[in-house]
């Protein structure tokens, strides 16, 4: 299975790996899909881990030992179904395919494909989505 994970650091711990704690101690496969460091030493990533279910969750919690915060990232897409009129841009910039429309033109996000690149947030004409990470 894959999880996805928000894992944040701060000045003291951003020189750290946490692929390296991932791999080497668990066995499991880490991607980052996205990271934000800011000047001060201080951001984030988001990082998708592939591996059985028990061993994600020793390994996130290996990573929390070493001072990181993880939050699992699970319907980080908010959307306001009032402002959205189903234009369909969304479904048409992401790159992974992971929003489609139902029949009643409602768009649904897969959150096990989504990589949280934002690109649907920016097509949206009316600011109806949000990525909340
Ligand atoms: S781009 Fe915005 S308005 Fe268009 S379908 Fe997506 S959420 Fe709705
Ligand atoms: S954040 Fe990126 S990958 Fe996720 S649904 Fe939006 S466009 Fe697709």
């Amino acid at each position: 299975m894959e999880r996805k994970f928000k894992v944040t650091y701060n000045e003291s711990n951003v020189q750290g790996s946490v692929a390296y704690v991932l791999v080497k101690e668990f066995d499991l496969t880490p991607n980052v899909l996205k990271a934000n460091i800011t000047g001060d030493g201080c951001g984030f990533m988001v990082l998708s881990v592939s591996g059985d279910e028990e061993t994600i969750n020793k390994g996130m919690a290996r990573v929390e030992e070493c001072g990181y915060n993880v939050e699992p990232m699970v319907n980080h897409i908010h959307k306001e179904e009032a402002k959205c009129w189903e234009c369909g841009a969304c479904v048409a910039v992401c790159p992974t395919k992971s929003i489609t429309v139902d029949k009643d033109f409602h768009i649904i996000v897969d959150y096990n494909t989504c990589i949280a690149c934002g690109s649907c947030v920016d097509a949206c004409s009316v600011k109806a989505l949000r990525l909340v990470i």
